[in-house]
C-alpha cells in the first residue's frame, strides 16, 4: 500500500483548486453565521462570505492569532453547538496559557485519515504493530496517532509516555514495527535501549513518526542509528486539530500538507503579507473541512517556506519545510536572533548528545549565554583540562554559527532531565527580570 487514499493524496492541482474553492466558501457561511467572535472580525475588516468567491479571496479575512484564542476561551470560536461535539483536546502550554479545541464525530474521523497518511507514508501497513508513545489526554499527540493507526489497520499499542522500560520491553515482546512519539522522547528511548544492552538491530523496529516539536537533521540521523529506524516527520497542531496537518514521504524532502481539509499561506510575520511560494514567512492555517472548531487564516507563528514543486512519491499536496522554531522560540540575545535548533545542530555535529540546555539571562544590561551540555559516559573525563579544551572549542564553533559567544559547560552524564513529550530546551531567565 502505497498511499492511503490515493484519489485524494495524488488528485491534480486542479481538483485542489476545486475542492478548496468549495470548502472555502461553505466554511466562511458557517463560520459567519455562527461564530459571533469572527463575524464582527469581519465587520470590523468590511467583508461578508459574499465576498469570498475561492481561494483567491482568502488574503480579505481577517486574521486569527492564539490571543484570539484566549480571549475567546473556552467556547467562543465553537462553531456547532456543544451537544454535536464528542471531544476536547488541548495545547501543551508551551507558550502560555492553554487553548481548548472541539471536535465532532466527523472531525475527529478527517483528522484519524490525516494521521492515516501519514503512517502508511511511513510505509506502514495493517502488518504492522504501531506503538504510539505520545501523551495520551489533552495532548493531541496520543489520541491522533492511535485513531490514525486503527484507520491503517495496525495493531496498535496506545502505550502513551513515559516508563521507558516498559516501552522497550512490549517493543520487544509484541515485535513493534513503527513508533510515533516526539523526537527527543525517541532520543531518550534510544539512550535507554543502548544501556540495557540491546542492540538496534534487536529491535523490529522500520520506522518512527516524529512531531509536535523542533527537531534537526542531525537528531534525526541520530535517532536513526540509536532505534534501527527510518524517522519521519509529522507537524500539526492543536488549533488545526492536531498531528496530521503535514507529514513526510518517502522522499523526506518537506512535509505534505493535506491540502484538502487545510489552505495554507506563507505571511509576513511583520506586515501580515501573503508572501509568493518559496519565501519563508509565518505559516498560517484555514480549515476548510473541520466542524466544531473551523479556524480561518490561523496565524501559527512556525516559520518555513512552501514548495510546490512535484514530488517523486506521486503525491500533489503542497510541501511545507521543517519549521527550525515558532517566531516566538526564537531568542534575541546581544541583538542576534538565534534559534535553539541552530545550536542543536553545532552539537550533534560535533559528536555531543541531544541532551542540552540554553540559559538565557542579563547581567548588568548584558545578555548571557550558557549552554549546559551533557556527556556521554565514554566522553567523560575528569581531568579539568580536556574538559576545559572541549567547553573553548564548542565555544568556538558555536561562536561561529551565531556570531556570539556563549559560555558552554560541559556537564557530567545523566545530569540533564530527559523528556517524555516536548522538551524545554531554554531557560530564558530575562523574562523574570522584566
Ligand atoms: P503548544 O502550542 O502548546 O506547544 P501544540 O501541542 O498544539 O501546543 O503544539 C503545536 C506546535 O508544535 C506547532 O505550532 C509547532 O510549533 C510545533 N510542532 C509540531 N510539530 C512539529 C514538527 N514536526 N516540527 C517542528 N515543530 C513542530
Ligand atoms: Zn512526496
Amino acid at each position: 500500500m502505497k498511499y492511503y487514499q490515493p484519489e485524494i493524496e495524488c488528485a491534480s492541482p486542479e481538483q485542489i483548486r476545486a475542492w478548496q474553492d468549495e470548502r472555502l466558501v461553505a466554511q466562511v457561511r458557517h463560520v459567519y453565521d455562527n461564530v459571533p467572535y469572527y463575524r464582527n472580525l469581519m465587520q470590523e475588516k468590511g467583508v461578508t462570505p459574499d465576498d469570498i468567491k475561492g481561494r483567491d479571496d482568502l488574503y480579505k479575512l481577517p486574521f486569527l492569532t492564539k490571543s484570539d484564542l484566549r480571549d475567546a476561551y473556552p467556547y467562543g470560536l465553537l462553531a456547532v453547538p456543544t451537544s454535536e461535539c464528542v471531544r476536547i483536546h488541548s495545547t501543551s502550554g508551551t507558550t502560555g496559557k492553554r487553548v481548548v479545541a472541539f471536535y465532532t464525530q466527523e472531525d475527529i474521523d478527517l483528522w484519524d485519515d490525516c494521521c492515516a497518511r501519514a503512517i502508511v507514508a511511513a510505509g506502514g501497513t495493517k502488518e504492522d504493530v504501531c506503538q504510539v508513545a505520545y501523551g495520551f489526554g489533552l495532548f493531541t499527540g496520543g489520541a491522533g496517532l492511535n485513531g490514525g493507526s486503527h484507520k491503517v489497520g495496525c495493531l496498535t499499542l496506545p502505550m502513551s509516555s513515559g516508563n521507558t522500560e516498559r516501552q522497550i520491553q512490549f517493543m520487544q515482546d509484541l515485535h513493534s514495527t513503527i513508533i510515533c512519539c516526539t523526537p527527543s522522547y525517541a532520543a531518550y528511548i534510544g539512550e535507554t535501549v543502548k544501556e540495557m544492552g540491546i542492540k538496534p538491530e534487536e529491535l523490529d523496529l522500520k520506522a518512527g513518526i516524529f512531531g509536535a516539536e523542533p527537531w534537526t537533521e542531525e537528531m534525526r540521523r541520530d535517532i536513526e542509528a540509536s532505534l534501527g529506524l527510518k524517522a519521519y516527520d509529522i507537524y500539526g497542531l492543536t488549533e488545526t486539530s492536531g498531528p496530521g496537518v503535514a507529514f513526510e514521504c518517502c522522499e523526506q524532502k518537506g512535509m505534505h500538507i493535506n491540502e484538502d481539509h487545510f489552505i495554507a499561506e506563507i505571511i509576513d510575520p511583520e506586515t501580515g503579507e501573503v508572501l509568493p511560494d518559496g519565501e519563508k514567512g509565518e505559516l498560517v492555517f484555514t480549515s476548510i473541512t473541520k466542524k466544531a472548531f473551523p479556524l480561518l487564516r490561523y496565524r501559527t507563528r512556525d516559520i518555513c517556506v512552501l514548495n510546490r514543486t512535484p514530488c517523486s512519491c506521486g503525491r500533489t499536496h503542497v510541501r511545507m519545510s521543517k519549521p527550525m522554531g515558532r517566531s516566538d522560540d526564537m531568542l534575541i540575545i546581544r541583538g542576534v536572533n538565534v534559534f535553539p535548533s541552530q545550536i542543536e545542530t553545532v552539537l550533534l555535529e560535533k559528536g555531543y548528545s541531544p541532551n542540552y540546555q540554553i540559559l538565557v539571562d542579563r547581567v548588568k544590561n548584558n545578555d548571557t549565554l550558557d549552554i549546559n551540555v551533557e556527556l556521554s559516559p565514554e566522553q567523560f573525563s575528569d581531568t579539568v583540562k580536556e574538559i576545559s579544551a572541549g567547553e573553548a572549542a564548542l565555544a568556538n564553533d558555536i561562536k561561529t554559527v551565531l556570531g556570539i559567544n556563549p559560555k558552554i559547560h560541559l556537564v557530567a552524564p545523566k545530569s540533564i532531565t530527559r523528556s517524555e513529550g516536548k522538551a524545554v530546551r531554554v531557560i530564558d531567565k530575562r523574562k523574570l527580570h522584566d
